[in-house]
């Protein structure tokens, strides 16, 4: 059946973002680009329709250093949503452009979509009905993160034809769930001719070139984390952990900024630091002694266990310039039970060596977690005032809670709201584990007082 090999074409959509707020922190649907790659290897003509990352998506008056602000158009609120008094919006490229895009290419043979957030779905529905629409006849499969963590969901409402739990790409050929099997399911032929690609180190890298333009790239050195935090997924959605060999991560950056001039690169990894002598550590001696000249973002929280003097020295001096930690509460008890990954001391010290290396008080964010089931007020008081005392910046991130982790059951338990049948009660905006509205505005004036208690300090 090695016939189909050079005449199917896949087409690769990331659908849009329905929310009340969204901005582009360095996003980029990397899974989709690796897949792309992938598939383009094995001889597969593969095209990308992305909502969100299309000139006319993107505010190029707003971004700065591979950031900035979404397009976007104000729609009606989800029924379920009515009582949120706030604008919702479709943020990406209006449908008008989609279906263009869309139309100018030919038929494909199937369609993948991915998806990322669980209460972004209805952008996902959307974009699936307008496909469907346009080519009723091929066969369409839904995966990434929403498909994974609310399948009987996705199944039950978005319209695809195949919902695809899980990673397809780090598996065996013959894996019920690898990317071959999802293929074959969608063709309805055996595809032979798969080799198999189950480390980082063997996937090409990701297949930027089938954006339109992009600024700026996401690396990963690994996947996954060695820890397993109660109010995470990462465990749950990348399994195993696993770790690049740091001079390939090398040669990556060195491609995209020869071939594309490329000065913005931000990794996405759960687990950056750690392990870092035997990986992060060495990647930077090769960044500096390839003399890049690039500006390194960590929008994702890193850990600051592992954070030691010589490690905080390399980071300022290849170039990073925006560190963003994973926290999350100064309350002992609270940290020891929910991971672990933490303590107070290690923190206090950690910041020491960043700042000690060159780092100012603004560049360093500390996500805290707050609104979480059980948590009270003061609990989340006293982390603000923590991270503030430190001279950095505390960050407040609102907890969403996420199917399949280990407080999965406590967030059902304390919220007023049905997250186990509507996903779209996940949104932290809605502050789903904090029933009371008085909880909700102390919320905001929290977030208020965390930025104004970081202004003082730099003041
Ligand atoms: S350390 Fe971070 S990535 Fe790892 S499980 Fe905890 S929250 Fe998730």
């Amino acid at each position: 059946m090695t016939s189909h090999r050079h005449t199917k074409k896949i087409l690769l959509v990331n659908p849009w973002i329905h929310d009340f707020a969204a901005y582009d922190y360095w996003a980029k649907p990397l899974g989709l680009l690796y897949i792309g790659s992938f598939l383009r290897n094995e001889g597969f003509r593969v095209e990308l329709v992305d909502c969100l990352n299309d000139p006319e998506a993107l505010c190029f008056g707003t971004r700065k250093n591979g950031r900035g602000r979404f397009q976007k158009e104000e729609i009606s609120k989800p029924a379920a949503l009515n009582h949120i008094p706030r604008r919702y919006s479709r943020y990406g490229m209006s449908p008008g452009k989609f279906r263009e895009a869309l139309q100018r290419r030919c038929r494909p043979d199937a369609v993948l979509v991915t998806s990322v957030m669980t209460y972004w779905y209805p952008g996902v529905f959307e974009a699936i009905g307008i496909i469907k629409e346009l080519f009723p006849e091929v066969p369409l499969a839904l995966g990434g993160i929403y498909a994974t963590l609310c399948p009987e969901h996705a199944r039950a409402h978005s319209g695809a034809d195949l919902v695809v739990e899980g990673d397809v790409l780090f598996r065996e050929p013959e894996d019920k769930k690898s990317l071959r099997a999802v293929l074959e399911t969608l063709f309805g032929v055996d595809l032979d001719f798969f080799k198999p690609y189950n480390t980082l180190d063997s996937l090409p890298f990701p297949a930027y070139d089938l954006l339109p333009s992009f600024d700026q790239a996401v690396l990963l050195t690994s996947r996954g984390c060695p820890y397993s935090c109660d109010y995470c997924a990462s465990r749950y959605l990348d399994g195993f952990f696993q770790e690049r060999d740091p001079l390939s991560v090398a040669d990556e950056i060195e491609y995209w900024i020869d071939s594309y001039g490329v000065r913005d690169f931000s990794f996405y990894d759960d687990a950056l630091i750690v392990n870092a002598e035997k990986r992060l550590v060495p990647l930077l001696e090769e960044i500096m002694r390839r003399g890049f000249s690039c500006r390194f973002h960590c929008p994702n929280g890193m850990h600051l266990r592992g954070m030691n003097d010589t490690l905080a020295r390399l980071m300022y001096r290849a170039g990073f310039k925006t560190l963003r930690f994973g926290f999350e509460t100064s309350q002992a008890d609270r940290q020891k039970a929910t991971g672990d990954k933490i303590s107070n001391p290690e923190t206090a010290e950690a910041v020491r060596h960043l700042k000690r290396a060159g780092f100012r008080g603004e560049d360093i964010g500390l996500y805290l977690l707050c609104g979480l089931p059980g948590q009270n007020r003061k609990e989340m008081e006293d982390t603000v005032d923590y991270v503030a005392s430190l001279g950095v910046r505390p960050v407040i991130a609102e907890y969403s809670p996420i199917p399949h982790t280990a407080l999965w059951p406590s967030a059902l338990a304390s919220s007023n709201l049905d997250l186990a049948s509507e996903p779209l009660y996940h949104n932290n905006s809605i502050f789903p584990c904090l029933p009371d509205s008085d909880d909700v505005q102390f919320l905001r004036s929290l977030k208020v007082r965390a930025r104004a208690s970081h202004s003082r300090k730099q003041d």
